[in-house]
Formats: C-alpha cells, structure tokens, sequence
C-alpha cells in the first residue's frame, strides 16, 4: 500500500514550481489533492488532469475565498469522507526591493498572501482536523525567514512569522494529534527565482556547500516525509532544506 492512501490532502499554489512538485508527490505516494490555483488555470488544469488531482481557484489572501474553498473541497464527490488529513501552505509571492522603495502595498500583498494566507488556511481547517482527532499542517517558509535578507523585508518577515505561527499551531493543536510544521527552503530553481542573472546564480551557486541550486523536487520530498506517518512524532519544527547555504 502507497504511505498516503487514503489520506487527502489540499496545497495551495500547486500550479506552478515547488507547489507542483508537492502535488505530484502527494498524488504519487496514493493521497487524493486538492490543490489551488489564483492566476493560472490553464496550467493548474493540465496538471490536474495529467495526475488525477483536483484544481480549484482561490485567492489565500482572502478570507471569503478561503471559506469557499474550505467548504469545496469538503464537500466535493471525491471526498466522500468529507476530510483533509494534510494541509500544505505553499502559496507565496515576493514584491523585493529595498526598503526605501518598498510601498505599504508591497509590504501588505507579500504578508497578505504568505502570512495570513497561512493563517486563514489554517484557521478553516483547525475545527475539521480537531473532529477528525488528527491531520498534518505543513508551511513553506524560507531560509531568509531565518537569516533575513537585503530587498526583502516584507517576504522575510512573513516566512519569519511563519515559522512562530508554525509552533503555535502546532502547540495549541497538539492534544487533537494535530502535527504542524514548517519547511524552509534555500535557492530553488522555479518561477520565483528565474529573474536571477546567471552571474548572480553562479555566486550564489559557490555559496551553497552543496554546489548546486536544487529542484522542486527536493523539497517536495521532505514534505512527503512530514505529511507520512513516518514523521508521527514531529511537530513545531522548521526543517531546512538548503544544502547547507544558512548554517
Ligand atoms: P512560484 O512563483 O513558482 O509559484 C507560486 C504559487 O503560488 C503559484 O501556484 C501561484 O498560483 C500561487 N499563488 C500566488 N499567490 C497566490 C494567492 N494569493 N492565492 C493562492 N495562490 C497563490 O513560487 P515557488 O514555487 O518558487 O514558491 C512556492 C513557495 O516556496 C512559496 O511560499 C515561496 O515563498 C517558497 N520558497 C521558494 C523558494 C525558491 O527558491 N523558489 C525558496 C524558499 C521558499 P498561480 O500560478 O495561479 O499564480
């Protein structure tokens, strides 16, 4: 039997990047997905349908689209259980520049989305995984949420806040056998970060003990890890997964 059959679980931003790579694995190790999508049907439609997964638009900034969705997927035909055993907060934007250039919009869309998209995702879920007595929440933060980094105050401070909510939750949900989690990633090579010059790549590259930037993929697979029962006794941890480049 696959590790995740029989469990369903919902990413958000899984049409695109480390999202995607996160929803192909779930559906690989036997999970039923749901998984979100907020500007790019197309491509969330064709992925869907490659693997048998389920696409849904919602904005996770937003509390009504959060609720729709919630509501969705709960009471969608291929969940007859009416359950979400894992929950992954994927979704995420950047709005970098330095901080005299940095708008009070874009410090509020990056917080909106990576933050309280979180928290809101989160909170809807809180009262079904309490019924259930379990369920998995696992939140990509980022490296810089722990180192910070020059140009990108608002996304570190959200991916830092990550990983406070990330130990609340999981202490506050504990008793309910609610494991939460937080898995921060290094440089990874998908949309978000293709703006990057080969020049700025090939520094960074030399920088990363492990010598390479990694593939969605990698990340993906630790999130399988967390979302198993392999990972039964893991909880309120931030795992970071940069091939050494922040220690
Ligand atoms: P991409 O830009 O490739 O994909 C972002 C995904 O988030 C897309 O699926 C997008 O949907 C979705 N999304 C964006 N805004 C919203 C929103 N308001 N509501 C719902 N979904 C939304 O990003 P990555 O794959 O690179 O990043 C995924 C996560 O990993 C993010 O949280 C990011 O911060 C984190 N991360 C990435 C690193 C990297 O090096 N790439 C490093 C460390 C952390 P749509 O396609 O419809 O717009």
């Amino acid at each position: 039997m696959s590790k995740l059959s029989g469990k369903i679980a919902l990413v958000t931003g899984g049409s695109r990047g480390i999202g995607e790579a996160i929803v192909r694995r779930l559906a690989a190790d036997g999970a039923t997905v749901f998984f979100t999508f907020n500007s790019s049907p197309d491509k969330a439609h064709a992925v869907a349908a490659e693997i048998g997964a389920n696409a849904l638009q919602a904005d996770v900034a937003n509390a009504d689209s959060v609720q729709n969705l919630v509501k969705t997927v709960l009471e969608h035909p291929a969940n007859p259980a009416k359950r979400v055993d894992i929950l992954v907060n994927n979704a995420g934007i950047t709005k970098d520049t330095l901080v005299l250039r940095m708008s009070e919009s874009d410090w509020d869309s990056v917080i909106d989305t990576n933050l309280k998209g979180a928290f809101l995702m989160s909170k809807a879920l809180t009262k079904p995984m309490m019924s259930q007595r379990a369920g998995k929440i696992i939140n990509i933060g980022s490296i810089v949420g722990i180192t910070g980094n020059a140009g990108q105050v608002n996304y570190s401070a959200s991916k830092a806040g990550l990983i406070g909510l990330t130990k609340s939750f999981a202490k506050e949900l504990a008793s309910r056998n609610i494991l939460v989690n937080c898995v921060a990633p290094g440089y990874i090579d998908t949309d978000m970060t293709a703006k990057i010059s080969d020049e700025q790549k090939k520094a960074l590259q030399s920088s990363i003990p492990l010598g390479r930037t990694a593939q969605p993929t990698e990340i993906a697979s630790v999130v399988a890890f967390l979302a198993s029962d392999d990972a039964s006794y893991v909880t309120a941890q931030t795992i970071v997964v940069d091939g050494g480049l922040a220690s």
